[in-house]
């Protein structure tokens, strides 16, 4: 089989969007060679150009770096890839399916294909994505059938807890490196991988395939729980008068609760934590573990009711209707610090305002573009004045910095009509209203 104490190993990093580009990078940075494969031409020529085909601090820099060092290369040809390495990390997407709350396994299936029936030699199939319990012992089923005779192919679960904004940091220095059904060879191997994150101190947990999946997609329904947890407080605070934002940072002082995921306000949103707590709702349904689906499917519409919420608002402060009136959104990206718009709550916002009749201007200091692929009909500004001005409201739908530090007397002279929304709870609402703002926050009436 694989030699863990051989030479070091070949890596090829099968899907190279925001979880593969970075983890092909950071496993150049390690000192391995590696190699990044993607269906997608455009996207395997701009990495090969040194760019990164989307907004992401830091990883700029580092793909030219070691793209210079010569370890690193990108393509579209699997055989020759898969031929090459000698661990192959499935990182392609597990989106929501169209028709249900199941995860659309379709990449994950043709690409563990894809890679079985181009061994040359023994590999070990690493798979990073993120998916329903149960599918890796599937995928393993398939690769003991479809492996050529003679090799000898392993599949593990690595899965991968990287956030976007901090995707570099967090591959580098995990929080955790979980492994999933491995055998002592490929625990062996993996740990050398992985070797540099573990001298520096980064656990590991060896563990089942299932029980893999499952810490991926727990820690995700974890953290969107508090978030809807404290949106659900946050309508009683305004119910009795209260301030959630000050309640946040006093609960946050309790060690075992903490302050982060505490920030009252639109909710989550992005390319993993609406779908992976569906994907799990939908699993556990299938399971017969019909409390978690229950309790997911709570965590689910509260977050989506704040949505809601923040254009209720919108059309209130606009007197009833928004029909033809002017509406500035900051913010496009489903978080700061990065340019993905998947299941945005901002761009989901800022659409159904436009819909509803209003002339929407959005602007995002990062995903000004990925917004204009998705939603074209949206008027785009280049600047927080831009979108400000004419407008009879505001609102901040995504927490960037340059919104909280914008100057509220500045803006105020440029709108129709001085009124703002903030739906991150993160303006400081004594600046805004003494410079003439009308302000309306979530979760805190004692604003109102
Ligand atoms: P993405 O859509 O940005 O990237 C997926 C890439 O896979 C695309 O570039 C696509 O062209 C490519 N691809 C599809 N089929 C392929 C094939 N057969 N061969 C080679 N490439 C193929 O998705 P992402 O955000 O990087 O997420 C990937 C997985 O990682 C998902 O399961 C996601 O849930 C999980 N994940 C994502 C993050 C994150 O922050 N984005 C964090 C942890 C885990």
């Amino acid at each position: 089989p694989f030699d863990p104490t051989g030479p070091a190993p070949r890596i090829a990093v099968l899907g190279t969007g925001y979880l593969g580009a970075t983890h092909a990078v950071a496993m150049a940075q390690l000192g391995m060679e590696v190699v990044g494969v993607d269906t997608d031409p455009h996207k395997v020529e701009m990495l090969t150009a040194g760019k990164v085909p989307f907004y992401e601090p830091g990883l700029p820099e580092l793909l030219s770096e070691q793209m210079a060092t010569g370890r690193l290369r990108f393509t579209t040809d699997v055989a020759e890839a898969v031929g090459w390495a000698d661990v192959h990390f499935v990182c392609v997407g597990t989106p929501q399916s169209k028709t249900s709350h199941a995860a659309d396994l379709r990449y994950v299936e043709a690409v563990t294909t894809a890679i079985t029936e181009n061994l040359t030699h023994d590999a070990l199939i690493v798979g990073k994505s993120t998916v329903p319990v149960g599918t890796a012992a599937r995928l393993r089923t398939l690769v003991a059938r479809e492996a050529p005779a003679g090799v000898r192919a392993e599949l593990v679960w690595n899965p991968e807890f990287l956030r976007e904004g901090k995707a570099v940091a967090d591959t580098l220095h995990p929080d955790r490196i979980v492994l999933g059904g491995t055998s002592s060879d490929a625990e062996a191997l993996l740990r050398r991988v992985y070797a540099g994150p573990i001298a520096e101190g980064s656990p590991v947990v060896v563990c089942d395939l299932p029980t893999a999946e499952l810490v991926k997609v727990s820690a995700n329904a974890f953290l969107a729980t508090k978030i809807s947890f404290i949106n659900a407080i946050s309508g009683v605070c305004e119910a009795a008068g209260a301030d959630v934002t000050v309640l946040a940072d006093a609960l946050g002082h309790d060690v075992r609760i903490g302050r982060q995921f505490l920030d009252a306000g639109l909710g989550f949103g992005g390319g993993c934590l609406p779908k992976d707590i569906r994907a799990l709702m939908y699993r556990a349904n299938e399971l017969g573990a019909g409390r978690a689906a229950a309790l997911l499917q709570q965590v689910d519409e509260i977050n989506m009711g704040q949505r809601q919420s923040v254009i209720d608002l919108a059309v209130q402060a606009c007197g009833g209707s928004v029909l033809n009136r002017r509406i500035g959104v900051l913010g496009a990206a489903f978080k700061p610090h990065t340019d993905d718009v998947r299941d945005s709550p901002a761009l989901n916002v800022a659409a159904a305002l436009h819909l509803r009749g209003a002339q929407v201007t959005v602007y995002d200091p990062e995903a000004g573009d990925t917004a204009r692929a998705m939603f074209p009909t949206l008027g785009y500004a280049t600047s927080v004045d831009e979108a400000v001005e004419g407008t009879d409201v505001i609102l901040v739908l995504t927490e960037w910095d340059e919104f909280i530090q914008a100057d509220p007397a500045h803006l105020a002279l440029l709108t129709h009509q001085p009124a703002v929304i903030d739906a991150r709870g993160r303006l400081d609402a004594a600046r805004w209203r003494s410079a003439g703002w009308t302000f309306t926050g979530l979760g805190r009436a004692a604003l109102a």
